[in-house]
């Protein structure tokens, strides 16, 4: 199969980036270096990969579509550390590109928004390994990701991201520039993980668990979620000022807040 014949698919998320000006404008925010370990998630028909391997001409990238394979493996034949794994991004093993002394991973990807919060977690979870991300999401999921307490689209996804990175918004991209069309506005963000978390929390687990209850019902207080997780008598044993809203904690206060039911005898 040729790039021609190739038909989007809707189920894999595909909108495949045509305008050269963004493509470049993308490739520059990223300033791949040529001993770096990149890795791109969903390549596609190779618009962002042409311009990664011409810095860096050792890329892994991981795809899903089996039918993109043969096209990408003949768009790019010359590049013999051109490396292609035919896998879904959401099971795939991202420490098994950093081995041993390997420099930290560089992430890279327009990614399928039909999946990109679990992936968004998957990818975190490998925190410890990873130098820098940068994605093309949807507007509103990059929005969610920078969000600040207080503001309407501040939630699970930004507290739990950055909790472990930091956050840049770094430029919109609209429809035109992808073929088929999106029906959503894109917006390109960067992730750089911290080498030593600001505000590590003794039980991660539990922290996710009280984000989440927390903003369950994000209109209601948090004495109101955290029902869920703790009784009465270690509700009124917090300092943490229950009669506010989840949007209204920070990502420390949150922290905080995990600990202290922690030490109060809460569990996951
Ligand atoms: N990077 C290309 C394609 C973006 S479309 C471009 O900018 O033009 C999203 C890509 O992710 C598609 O190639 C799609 O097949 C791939 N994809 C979808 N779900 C995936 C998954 N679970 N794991 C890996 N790749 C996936």
């Amino acid at each position: 199969m040729d790039s021609f014949s190739h038909k989007a698919r809707k189920r894999f998320g595909q909108n495949f980036l045509s305008d050269p000006g963004i493509i470049q404008r993308i490739v520059s925010s990223i300033a791949p270096q040529s001993n770096d370990n990149l890795v791109e998630i969903g390549p596609g028909k190779g618009a962002i990969t042409a311009l990664l391997l011409e810095a860096c001409p050792k890329l892994n990238v991981v795809e899903l579509d089996r039918d993109l394979i043969p096209i990408l493996l003949a768009q790019f034949a010359i590049y013999q550390d051109f490396k292609i794994h035919q896998a879904d991004a959401l099971k795939f093993d991202f420490s098994s590109l950093v081995p041993h002394d390997e420099p930290a991973l560089r992430i890279v990807g327009n990614l399928p928004y039909n999946i990109s919060t679990p992936l968004i977690f998957h990818l975190l979870s490998y925190h410890g390994k990873v130098k820098d991300m940068h994605f093309m999401l949807q507007k509103e999921v990059v929005e969610r990701m920078a969000a600040e307490p207080g503001q309407k689209s501040y939630g699970r996804l930004g507290i739990m991201v950055q909790y472990y990175c930091q956050v840049e918004n770094l430029f919109l991209v609209p429809p035109e520039c992808f073929q088929p069309k999106p029906k959503v506005d894109s917006a390109i963000v960067r992730l750089n993980p911290y080498k030593a978390l600001p505000h590590p929390a003794k039980d991660v687990k539990l922290l996710e668990r009280v984000v989440n209850v927390a903003f369950q019902q994000r209109r209601k207080t948090l004495r109101n979620g955290l029902k869920q997780l703790a009784n009465a008598e270690q509700l009124d044993a917090l300092s943490t000022d229950i009669t506010l809203r989840a949007e209204n904690l920070s990502v420390a206060e949150f922290v905080a807040l995990s600990d202290e039911l922690l030490a109060l005898g809460v569990k996951v």
